[in-house]
């Protein structure tokens, strides 16, 4: 892997003084890719013809994307079997050869994602084949929004809500301020949180009511107090939301995290369901929405046109209904 790892290696990022920050390298990493890798240039290629649509729901608001060069229809099956048999396209052996990284910390690659939602956006994965879970890797979560600094988010996507590579850890960096409920907290509107609920000092943890799905916010400036926060809620989530299957792994969530240079935020979005039922339907009411990290921060991609037409205020908020797992 040594060998592989060295050609594929665009730069390296430590962290170290006197180096570029992580946002430019990571900025003209992308522009670099875009060149030399015919088909992530034909992904932004498409991304620029994305139409948008906003809709305003009760005490939030969402931002649908569709966008016509990724158009899929909508009555084409997709096999978990072919899913779970397909090599995993994470694992630097099965990296296109034309794909580059920057190798994190010595632990991750951040790489351009293929299938960009939004310009820069970043598929950061693990360098070893294990698991998609968050809680035991909450630090490194963390310490990856400081590195990148205030003008990118880091998601991640639960391993049965929204993961493409279930069996690989990753996470994935956008730009921020893109996600209608980062505009939505900064502002304070629409929602009224709850009382702090955690047993750690000096870490914030509280749920955002208001916002058509539970939100809980998370906010401190010490990394171990706040992962030591996060694994206490994630804790007690997991006595109230069993997901499909029986009780192993973590509880179904979404989760964000951001820095302005001295405070971490993390959102977590707590999930009863992966897709609404409607998804399941092969009829002309079947919606091709599958909500994950980016669709609970209030963008919305719907692959099939009609769906871009259709979906409005009291669709989204029953899709929120249905998907979010709200408790006391
Ligand atoms: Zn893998």
């Amino acid at each position: 892997m040594a060998e592989e790892l060295r050609d594929r290696t665009y730069a390296t990022f430590d962290g170290e003084e006197d180096t570029p920050s992580l946002e430019e390298l990571s900025r003209n990493f992308l522009s670099e890719q875009q060149k030399s890798w015919p088909e992530l240039r034909l992904a932004y290629d498409s991304l620029r013809g994305t139409r948008y649509r906003d809709i305003v729901c009760n005490g939030f608001s969402v931002r649908l994307l569709f966008n016509p060069g990724r158009a899929v229809n909508t009555t084409a099956a997709v096999s978990p079997e072919k899913i779970s048999q397909r090599p995993c396209f994470l694992c630097i052996a099965n990296l296109p050869v034309e794909q580059k990284c920057i190798l994190y910390r010595h632990e991750f690659l951040i790489l351009g994602n293929p299938r960009p939602v939004v310009p820069f956006h970043l598929t950061i994965a693990h360098m070893r084949h294990i698991p998609q879970a968050v809680a035991a890797h909450m630090e490194i979560f963390l310490r990856m929004a400081a590195d990148f600094g205030p003008g990118f988010t880091i998601l991640y996507n639960g391993p049965r809500c929204g993961a493409s590579a279930p069996d690989h850890l990753h996470f994935q960096a956008v730009p921020s301020g893109q996600m209608p409920v980062e505009k939505e907290i900064d502002g304070r509107k629409g929602f009224t949180p709850t009382v702090s609920r955690t047993r750690v000092t000096d870490v914030s943890v509280r749920g955002l009511a208001g916002l058509g799905r539970e939100v809980i916010l998370i906010e401190g400036d010490d990394v171990p107090r706040l992962a030591a926060a996060f694994r206490d809620y994630v804790h007690d989530l997991a006595d109230v939301s069993t997901p499909p299957g029986g009780s192993a792994g973590e509880p179904m969530m979404n989760a964000t995290a951001s820095f302005d240079g001295r405070t971490w935020r993390l959102l977590v979005f707590p999930r009863r369901a992966h897709r609404p039922a409607a998804f399941y339907r092969d009829d002309d009411a079947r919606l091709l929405v599958s909500p994950a990290v980016m669709e609970m921060a209030g963008i919305i991609v719907t692959p099939a046109e009609r769906d871009f037409d259709r979906l409005d205020a009291a669709a989204i908020e029953s899709l929120y209904r249905e998907v979010s797992f709200i408790h006391d």
